[in-house]
């Protein structure tokens, strides 16, 4: 039977994050990608934190009321699924073919998209596509992540797993810290690097809010598996390990970039190597590998899979080779991207900083 409210409910939350984005006051700031009609800084209205909370709260509130129960997206996700897959593939098809042809395969651009950075003039101010997409993204992923918990509390009231707090405490910490920097992100590939077409606008729609919580989605209905507190203490430590490393060389690759000379965290001092126009840091995270951010990405991902305390389902285990299978092909794209932009510096880096991911690895 067709479960027309499941199809339909990611049409009315994601019409409502928007709004949230457009209305919630907004901090004003300029990015790190040029307008290349003018060569200015393309202008940012970023308020992803407070539209988290209000969407955080609206679903309290909903459940509170006894409207809908707290676990409803938890029975309804397949057809939720759906019908965010439906629109990521209509806005794939609305952002893709009116905009110029780049030259390539038309199914290369509906899959890497034409447009690089589309803005649209809200009533409050520019609406960036890219920005609009991940914070969709990320909140849809946080109403999936805490409906699909209260599905376990709910159906195990008498004996809830620690294993799930402490996923949903991780996971949710992974997306409040990505909001909490969420200008951070404006100097990240995507942004710089990244058209928007299938990949972008179905990944972020469909994708991300639904697969991240892919532990939970195959896990959420199964009994406390009393795992070992050595386990969860393990998990807790495997992601903020992989945290300080990623956003460690996230902030100080930010900090370097907006005043060279500016001391990271009161102790790493940026050491470049430079061709004299130009400057690569290969000090503090970037002289540890040349995308020790990924591996940190890779750990997080590894420790949310162990919290759960089913170490021997495959379920959980999806996440993390997601996250291979993303970042091992990115680290070659962006290295050929690099050497294209910085040619001999990027040699001589690559000489000075040998490993691409894991030192003394790979
Ligand atoms: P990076 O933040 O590593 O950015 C790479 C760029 O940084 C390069 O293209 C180059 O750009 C610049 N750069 C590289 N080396 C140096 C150096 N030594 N000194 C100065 N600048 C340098 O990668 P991403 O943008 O891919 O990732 C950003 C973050 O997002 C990472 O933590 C990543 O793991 C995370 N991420 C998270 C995902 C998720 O789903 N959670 C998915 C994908 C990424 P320039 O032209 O500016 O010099």
């Amino acid at each position: 039977m067709l479960d027309l409210p499941g199809f339909f409910a990611p049409f009315i939350l994601y019409a409502g994050i928007l709004a949230l984005h457009v209305l919630l006051p907004a901090r004003r700031v300029a990015g790190y990608v040029r307008d290349p009609a003018t060569g200015e800084p393309l202008s940012y209205r970023l308020n992803g934190l407070p539209v988290l909370f209000a969407a955080v709260l609206a679903w309290v509130i909903v459940g509170w009321l006894g409207w809908l129960p707290f676990d409803w997206l938890y029975h309804h996700r397949w057809a939720s699924l759906a019908g965010a897959c439906t629109i990521g593939l209509g806005f794939t098809l609305a952002i893709v073919l009116p905009a110029p042809a780049t030259g390539k395969s038309l199914a290369a651009d509906l899959f890497l998209g034409r447009l690089e950075n589309p803005q649209l003039r809200g009533p409050t101010g520019p609406v960036d596509a890219k920005m609009v997409l991940y914070l969709i993204g990320a909140v849809m992923l946080a109403l999936n992540l805490l409906s699909f918990a209260a599905h376990h509390a709910m159906t195990y009231p008498e004996d809830p797993s620690v294993g799930v707090l402490i996923y949903v405490g991780l996971l949710g910490f992974f997306l409040t810290e990505y909001l909490l920097f969420e200008r951070v992100h404006l100097y990240t590939y995507d942004l710089f690097a990244e058209r928007v077409g299938f990949k972008l606008g179905w990944g972020c729609l469909s994708f991300y809010p639904y697969f991240y919580v892919v532990g939970l989605w195959g896990l959420a209905d199964r009994p406390n598996p009393h795992a070992s507190p050595l386990l969860g203490a393990v998990a807790i430590a495997v992601f903020f390990s992989g945290w300080s490393l990623a956003r460690g060389a996230n902030m100080q690759k930010f900090t370097f970039k907006i005043d060279p000379a500016r001391v990271f965290l009161g102790v790493l001092r940026p050491e470049v190597i430079t061709d004299g126009r130009r400057s690569l840091l290969c000090s503090g995270f970037w002289a540890v590998s040349r995308h020790v951010n990924y591996l940190g990405e890779i750990l997080m991902a590894t420790g949310l899979a162990l919290a759960l305390g089913y170490p021997s389902s495959p379920w959980p285990w999806l996440y993390p080779l997601y996250y291979v299978a993303l970042l091992v092909p990115r680290e070659r794209d962006d290295d050929r991207r690099c050497a294209a932009k910085y040619g001999d510096l990027w040699t001589a880096y690559r000489q000075r900083v040998r490993w691409r991911i894991i030192p003394g690895v790979y």
